[in-house]
């Protein structure tokens, strides 16, 4: 059992993690499902991600080791992206992309 820091899922059951996006260097990028990379790591064959255990099309939870950056396609836990932000929720990419400010 192994529950995702970010979205409180258990890992081998979530079919996605529930953060979406991530911030690069001040840009909000969508980040890359599994499935996207190359090669596949078997989500052609609809193998669960081998590290987070998401399904394909799924966005791999947070500090999976197979990953992409979205910004430079390497390896997201190891890219040099500067002040890298994995991991926004649906509530903060829409206040950064100003869809509904709430104000309480
Ligand atoms: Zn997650
Ligand atoms: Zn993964
Ligand atoms: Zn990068």
């Amino acid at each position: 059992m192994a529950v995702c820091e970010d979205c409180r899922q258990e890992m081998l059951t979530a079919s996605s993690c529930t953060f979406t996006h991530s911030e690069i260097e001040g840009h909000l990028y969508r980040r890359l499902w599994y499935g996207s990379e190359r090669p596949d790591w078997g989500a052609k064959s609809g193998k669960r991600c081998g590290d987070c255990g998401v399904e394909p099309g799924g966005i791999h939870h947070c500090r999976c080791d197979i990953e992409r950056c979205p910004k430079c396609r390497g390896q997201a836990l190891l890219c040099g992206c500067a002040s890298k932000v994995w991991c926004f929720n649906k509530d903060v990419v829409e206040r950064l992309t100003g869809g509904g400010s709430r104000e309480t």
